[in-house]
């Protein structure tokens, strides 16, 4: 498993992709990346280390991924993290997190304001249509409101390539991320073992007619697979 990635073009960052005790939620019907995770903390801190060692901060941001929220790290871990960002002269941190821990996100941006580091949290909408998001992906975000869902959180994750998405649907939930969010990263889904599975025709659609829109946008980034970002399995 590739845990460490250096991005050049948009918005270049280092990223580690690090474990932790796994999401708490599991629920959505397109996701199975849960599975890299375990409750011991002391093999994960063991994991944790090596990537993080990579780290030289050569752009001065690092995007911290976990296959769930910042929250299902170890205290160890974040502790590391903390200690690597200030080694390394990091002044960005970038966080995931599910809309069930928006209310420990102010904590943590406070623990790293204190050594200068500004949080930008991330948070996995998929959809801003509430019916599709909530029947069908099973997203669990008691919310129908953009605004309101973008309160806590500075960037939004979209998903893309799924059954009953049309170019029109796909093309709105980027046009209200970009209202709503900082950044916005579409990831177009693939096959994996989750009861939800693409759409080949969708897939296809959101390639030739949305892709070419907002590909070269500064503030979208697109993962057509979703190891784009350099970790994660090939
Ligand atoms: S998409 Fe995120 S919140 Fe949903 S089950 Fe997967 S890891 Fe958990």
């Amino acid at each position: 498993m590739q845990r460490y990635s250096v991005l050049t073009e948009k918005n270049p960052r280092e990223i580690v992709l690090l474990r932790g005790k796994g999401c708490r939620y599991k629920r959505c019907a397109f996701c199975d990346y849960h599975e890299d995770a375990s409750l011991d903390e002391k093999e994960n801190l063991i994991i944790n280390e090596s990537a993080l060692s990579q780290v030289t901060g050569v752009y001065g941001v690092l995007e911290v991924v976990n296959s769930g929220s910042f929250c299902e790290l170890g205290e160890d871990t974040l502790a590391l993290i903390v200690e690597t960002c200030s080694k390394r002269a990091i002044k960005t941190i970038h966080f995931e997190c599910h809309w069930l821990y928006r209310n420990f996100i102010p904590q943590l941006r406070e623990r790293f304001a204190k050594i200068g580091v500004t949080v930008k949290m991330k948070i996995g909408v998929e959809s801003f249509d509430y019916d599709y998001r909530e029947k069908v992906m099973l997203k669990g975000i008691r919310e129908a409101d953009p605004e309101k869902i973008s309160a806590d959180f500075d960037e939004c994750c979209l998903l893309v390539g799924l059954p009953g998405q049309t170019v029109i649907s796909m093309k709105n939930d980027i046009e209200t991320g970009l209202k709503w969010f900082d950044r916005v990263c579409v990831n177009v889904m693939v096959e994996n073992t989750a009861p939800l599975q693409p759409d080949n025709l969708v897939r296809v659609a959101f390639v030739e007619e949305i892709y070419p829109l907002y590909k070269d946008h500064p503030r979208v980034d697109i993962l057509l697979h979703n190891t784009d970002f350099g970790v994660g399995s090939k």
